[in-house]
């Protein structure tokens, strides 16, 4: 009863777009914090979806600014996450390591005092170092985005049979958007609010298709969307995209991330 999901009307209805009054900075900036010298593809997947998402501007801050500069000229790309300039909410930890300096991106975005994203190896952080979380700032939203085996390090234990209660404690615990990755993705919020996302086939079983999902959800919660709603609408476009992407042969993250235009303009031709 309580396992809701979103339709594709749902989903157009809350996508954000811009109108005439708006400009750059109200259709919001996303920061991305991600990429590393060995893995400057992860940033190149995580702020080219929040480009094609909707973001008003994507600034990139990491070790991998120029290839993300040579791939997206629109990203204002900087080397550390200290000169970014102002975002509206970020996206933290693919390819960023787990090291000193992976500690000290996470650190001050979760300080920054807007919406943050942690995927990836900023769940490892935050699972191998709690404290870590003492740097958030009380009140700003958190989504984490785990796979199965993320979100058992997170919790010190596998999502197990009953996936829906696992990922409702752990959002209850972290007092966060835990979306938890799959065939079926769900979404719970602190409050309890549970969301599934069923995917229409297992093409995105694929190396670098998390970093891309990463990106969607920045640029939503960037433009405002409550948390919730930006990681369920994040994981509808992201598998619809990988669907259209896909029919029926396989498909790269590359090949996903260039299907969100068509999968945005699917959602919003309903909603
Ligand atoms: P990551 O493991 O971080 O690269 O993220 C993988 C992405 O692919 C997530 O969005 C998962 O929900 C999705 N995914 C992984 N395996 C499957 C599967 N068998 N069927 C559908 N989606 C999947
Ligand atoms: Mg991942």
């Amino acid at each position: 009863p309580d396992l809701q999901q979103l339709d594709a009307v749902d989903v157009g209805a809350a996508w954000p777009v811009p109108g005439p009054r708006d400009n750059k900075y109200s259709q919001g900036v996303t920061g991305v914090a991600a990429g590393s010298a060995t893995y400057p593809g992860a940033a190149v997947l995580a702020t080219g979806s929040a480009v094609l998402a909707t973001s008003g501007m994507v600034r990139y801050a990491g070790p991998a600014a120029d290839v993300v500069r040579s791939r997206w000229p629109e990203v204002v790309a900087t080397g550390s996450v200290t000169d970014a300039g102002r975002v509206q909410a970020w996206v933290v930890g693919p390819g960023i390591g787990t090291g000193n300096e992976g500690r000290r991106v996470l650190e001050h975005v979760l300080a920054a005092g807007v919406p943050v994203c942690a995927d990836a190896d900023a769940t490892t952080l935050i699972a191998q170092q709690p404290n870590v979380l003492d740097a958030r700032d009380p009140g700003t939203p958190l989504v984490l985005t785990p796979h199965a085996g993320e979100f058992e390090r997170l919790t010190g234990a596998p999502p197990g049979e009953d996936r829906v209660a696992a990922v409702k404690a752990a959002a209850r615990r972290f007092d966060a958007v835990v979306l938890l990755k799959g065939n079926t993705t769900l979404i719970a919020a602190p409050d309890g609010r549970v969301l599934a996302n069923v995917a229409r086939g297992s093409w995105l079983a694929t190396a670098g298709s998390g970093d891309v999902l990463s990106g969607l959800v920045g640029a939503l919660l960037a433009s405002g969307l409550d948390p919730w709603l930006a990681a369920g609408a994040a994981a509808y476009v992201h598998s619809l995209a990988a669907d259209l992407a896909a029919r029926g042969v396989p498909v790269s993250a590359s090949g996903v991330l260039a299907a969100i235009p068509d999968a945005v303009r699917h959602v919003r031709s309903l909603g």
